[in-house]
C-alpha cells in the first residue's frame, strides 16, 4: 500500500496580535517558540510537506493532489481530506476563491483537460456529493434523497442507496452541481456556518473509461480494456473538541458525532499506514465516513491528508491536537 501523505496548511492570521508563543516553520518541521526565539520543548512536529500562510491552493495542487487526480485517470482510485478545527481554511482549500481556486474546481478542470487528451481511450465521469450529519447521510444533489442508506453487493460493493449520480461531460457542468450541492446543505440553515462545520462532506467523481480499439473485441484478452476508479474529495467536520460546558442538546449529539467519527478514521488511517508492518484490522465499518471512503483508502489507493491549522495564539491547543491527529496519520 502506497504511503498516505501527510500535509499541514497554516492559513494566514487574521487578529493582529502580539504574542507570547509562536509556530515556527522550517522546511518539513513545525515548532512552538517563545518570544526570544526559544523553542518550547516536546511541540516540535514532521510531516511530508509544510505550507505556510503565504502558500496557495494551487501549490498545494501541484505537490499534493495532481498526482492523485492522474492516478485515477489511469484507474487508481483516490482520496484527499481536508482535516482541521472551525476556520482554520479547510473549505478554503477544497473549494478556494475565484483568485486561487481550491482543489476540487482545479481537479475537476484537469480531469476534463486530461481526458480530453487521451485519444485512445472513451471516458465516462459521473459526480455526486454528499453530507454526512450526525451519522445520517443526505445526498446535496437532491433534497429528496435524505438519510440514505448503505448497501453492499457482490457487483457494487459498499455503495449509497438512492444516491444522485449524474453524468458529466464538462467542468462547467461539475462545478454548477457543486453550486447546487452547497445551495442545498443551507436549506433551512439560519447560521450558514454553523451545519457546515458539522458535517463532513464528500464530492465524489467516478471515472470509467474504455479502450477505444478494444470496444468490438468482446474476449477479456486485454484486461485494460475497462477501468474505473473512485475519487472523493471530503471537507470534514470541524475536529475542535467541545467545550464541556455550553453545549447541549443538539450541540452536544453532533460534537459527540463528530469526534467519534474523526477518531475511527484517524484510527483507520493509523492502521493503513502501519499495515506495511502487520496485516492489522482495519476498522472501517465502524462509522459511515469510513464505511463509505473504504474502497479508496487502503489497497492501492493513493490518499493525501491536508491538515489545516490557524496560527494565532488562542488556538495553540487546537493546533497540537490537530498536529498530533496529523502525526498519527504518518
Ligand atoms: P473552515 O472550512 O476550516 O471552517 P474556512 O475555509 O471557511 O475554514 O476559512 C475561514 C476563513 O479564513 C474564510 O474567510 C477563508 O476565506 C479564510 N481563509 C482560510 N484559509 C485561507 C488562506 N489560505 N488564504 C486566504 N484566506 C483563507
Ligand atoms: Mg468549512
Amino acid at each position: 500500500m502506497e504511503k498516505i501523505a501527510v500535509a499541514v496548511r497554516f492559513r494566514p492570521s487574521i487578529a493582529e496580535e502580539t504574542s507570547d508563543r509562536q509556530w515556527r516553520i522550517d522546511d518539513n518541521r513545525i515548532s512552538l517558540h517563545k518570544p526570544l526565539g526559544t523553542p518550547i520543548s516536546g511541540v516540535s512536529f514532521a510531516f511530508d510537506h509544510v505550507f505556510e500562510e503565504s502558500s496557495t491552493n494551487s501549490s498545494i495542487y501541484d505537490i499534493l493532489i495532481k498526482s492523485i487526480i492522474h492516478a485515477a485517470i489511469e484507474g487508481f482510485n483516490g482520496t484527499a481530506f481536508a482535516y482541521g478545527q472551525t476556520s482554520s481554511g479547510k473549505t478554503f482549500t477544497m473549494n478556494g476563491s475565484q483568485v486561487d481556486p481550491g482543489i476540487i474546481p482545479q481537479a475537476v478542470r484537469d480531469i476534463f483537460y486530461t481526458t480530453h487528451m487521451i485519444k485512445n481511450r472513451e471516458f465516462l465521469i459521473r459526480v455526486s456529493y454528499m453530507e454526512i450529519y450526525n451519522e445520517e447521510i443526505n445526498d446535496l444533489l437532491s433534497l429528496v434523497n435524505q438519510k440514505l442508506p448503505i448497501h453492499e453487493s457482490l457487483e457494487r460493493g459498499v455503495y449509497v442507496a438512492g444516491l444522485r449520480e449524474e453524468i458529466v461531460n464538462n467542468a462547467d457542468q461539475v462545478l454548477d452541481l457543486i453550486k447546487l450541492g452547497e445551495a442545498n446543505r443551507h436549506v433551512g440553515e439560519t447560521n450558514m456556518n454553523v451545519r457546515s462545520s458539522r458535517s463532513h462532506t464528500i464530492f465524489r467523481m467516478v471515472i470509467e473509461s474504455s479502450a477505444k480499439d478494444s470496444i468490438s473485441s468482446c474476449d477479456n484478452s486485454n484486461a485494460d480494456a475497462i477501468r474505473v476508479s473512485v475519487l472523493n474529495l471530503v471537507d470534514l467536520a470541524g475536529s475542535e473538541r467541545i467545550a464541556k460546558t455550553g453545549a447541549g442538546g443538539v450541540r452536544l449529539k453532533e460534537g459527540k458525532h463528530i469526534n467519534k467519527s474523526l477518531m475511527i478514521l484517524g484510527n483507520v488511517i493509523n492502521k493503513l499506514s502501519e499495515n506495511g508492518k502487520q496485516r492489522a484490522h482495519i476498522p472501517y465499518r465502524d462509522s459511515k465516513l469510513t464505511r463509505i471512503l473504504q474502497p479508496a483508502l487502503g489497497g492501492n489507493a493513493k490518499t493525501s491528508i491536508i491538515c489545516t491549522v490557524a496560527p494565532e495564539e488562542v488556538h495553540i491547543e487546537e493546533t497540537k491536537g490537530t498536529l498530533q491527529f496529523a502525526s498519527r496519520a504518518k
